[in-house]
């Protein structure tokens, strides 16, 4: 059966994609309903139609899932932060865990057994988890002041200060900004017109020490009546920081270069686990610590540190990981494309009294080659965090170059993590380990944490070790065989030389075996 535009249908919901939205079969055609969820029976119209499956909206629901709630927030459908408040909790972390799953199997080609999965990480209270939220301030129809968030793929501000996934001291913050600029006739910034003054506001909490940091970006470089908006924002406890951003650009980027501090620090600290930071209003900062922590600890177990390993740590961000790792290894070494957030992680090393953490600045599949083959650099243990587009290949290579003991790969999208799992299962990785964390409830996104290592010992056939080296190596080890044993008839004969990673091989098995 074939579809067109404005049919109208009734499909049952059965699966899940990987936005959200639901997907049902009708005589064999596939259609895709947002706002539904698994086990809804819908009407629904078609919006496009291809010719075997089609995209419809929904119309009305006919049959609730018994997996449907009630979402907290009325404008749960409309705004773009959240895509599964209707779904149950528990749903949503089922859902989660069969979305890596499912990744997995249909990108690494894993089959379904021989995946480790251990049961998701989810929290207890789903709610009220965010320490950051970024309101667009504008104008609604009648000319009031608004702030909000968008609807989902637009710029239309829906007017809603109270978010369920912020803190609840945004409101009492937004309130306070708004009446202000209603009392100083201050506009909000148009994103058409380029005109107006506020643009957005910036509130960070630290979920620990109860600091809270609040930045109007602007276009502009001051605030009318800025001495009487701080007076009101000092109130609330915990008012660390109050500052201006400036950004006079036409963009979508939310903050511009420069900053302006009003009154207290540039910066709030925030602790997860013992290691503190420093986060200033330009600062990357993972945005759910109470997950966070838990997804560090995880990382920093599959890591299996005990005190004399050297640890890298790829897309390292401000060292939150590095800082982590560092408590428990001998030495890390961070690597990060963006300047400013090195910068931070050396701050927060001091600020932490780490000093056995080194940041290098430059792209992990730069940085790493070139530390590997020109300075024969070595890693007992890797962990990468890479952006959503996962790890280039040379990266990969190079990791596998090294022979690190184990792998530890945090990542924030199982279909690229799926991906780059077969590529180090190809040589010779085992995954042993995968761990879903849920940071971000009531939105499709899912952390995923794997453990990888791999037996040097008993791959010596597969890495094509040869007597030759293995001799080579036990020389230098001091190891038997007596002075003529394998011995190259001159020194600098033309013998190959055994490489970096075969010699670590073969010492591996040295050890493995009790012989050196
Ligand atoms: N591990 C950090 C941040 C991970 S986010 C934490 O937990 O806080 C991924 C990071 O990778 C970002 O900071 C981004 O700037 C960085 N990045 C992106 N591409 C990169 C590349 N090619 N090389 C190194 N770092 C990169």
């Amino acid at each position: 059966m074939e579809y067109k535009k404005n049919d109208l249908l009734t499909v049952t919901i059965e699966d899940m994609g990987h936005d959200g939205e639901g997907i049902g079969k009708v005589d064999g055609y596939t259609v895709f309903v947002k706002d539904t969820v698994i086990g809804d029976k819908v009407q629904a119209k078609i919006m496009k139609a291809k010719k075997n499956y089609g995209y419809a909206r929904l119309v009305e629901i006919m049959e609730p899932s018994k997996d449907r709630v009630e979402p907290r927030c009325a404008y749960a459908r409309q705004c773009g932060g959240c895509q599964i408040q209707a779904l149950s909790y528990e749903k949503q972390l089922a859902y989660k865990q069969q979305k890596i799953e499912n990744n997995l199997i249909r990108i690494g080609g894993f089959q379904k057994e021989e995946i480790p999965m251990q049961p998701i990480i989810g929290m207890e209270d789903p709610y009220h988890y965010r320490n950051k939220a970024q309101f667009p301030v504008g104008c609604d129809k009648e000319g009031h002041l608004i702030a909000g968030f968008y609807a989902g793929r637009t710029h239309s501000i829906i007017s809603n200060r109270k978010c369920y996934l912020g803190v609840e001291v945004n409101e009492q913050i937004l309130n306070l900004v708004l009446a202000h600029m209603e009392a100083y006739d201050i506009p909000a910034y148009d994103e058409t017109t380029g005109k107006g003054l506020v643009r957005h506001v910036l509130i960070r909490y630290g979920f620990q020490s109860k600091e809270i940091m609040v930045c109007l970006v602007v276009n502009g470089s001051r605030i009318p009546g800025a001495e009487d908006l701080i007076a009101k924002l000092r109130e609330i406890p915990g008012m660390t920081s109050i500052s201006l951003n400036i950004n006079r650009e036409k963009t979508n980027v939310i903050l511009g270069r420069k900053g302006k501090v009003l009154w207290g620090q540039e910066y709030i600290t925030d602790t997860i686990g013992p290691i503190a930071y420093q986060i200033s209003p330009q600062s990357f900062y993972q945005v759910n610590p109470v997950q966070t922590q838990k997804l560090y600890e995880k990382a920093l177990e599959y890591a299996g540190l005990e005190g004399n390993e050297t640890v890298w740590d790829l897309y390292c961000g401000i060292g939150t990981i590095s800082l982590f790792l560092a408590q428990k290894a001998k030495q890390v070494y961070g690597v990060e494309i963006v300047p400013a957030a090195i910068e931070d992680a050396k701050r927060n090393a001091t600020l932490n009294h780490i000093t056995n953490a080194e940041f290098f600045v430059g792209k992990a599949e730069e940085v790493l080659p070139e530390k590997y083959e020109k300075e024969g650099i070595y890693a007992d243990v890797i962990v990468v965090d890479p952006p959503r587009k996962g790890c280039e290949e040379s990266v990969l290579a190079t990791m596998v170059k090294m022979q690190p003991k184990r792998i530890v790969y945090v990542s924030c999208d199982s279909a690229t993590l799926a991906r780059d799992l077969k590529y180090l299962r190809g040589e010779g990785y085992e995954v042993k380990k995968v761990q879903g964390v849920d940071q971000f409830p009531h939105t499709v996104h899912v952390e995923t944490v794997v453990l990888l290592s791999k037996d040097y010992a008993l791959e010596h056939s597969g890495l094509k070790v040869s007597n030759l080296y293995i001799s080579q190596i036990k020389r230098k080890c001091g190891i038997g065989g007596g002075k003529n044993y394998n011995l190259p008839k001159s020194e600098d004969s033309r013998q190959p030389q055994c490489p970096l990673e075969k010699e670590k091989a073969i010492r591996e098995a040295f050890k493995y075996f009790g012989i050196s």
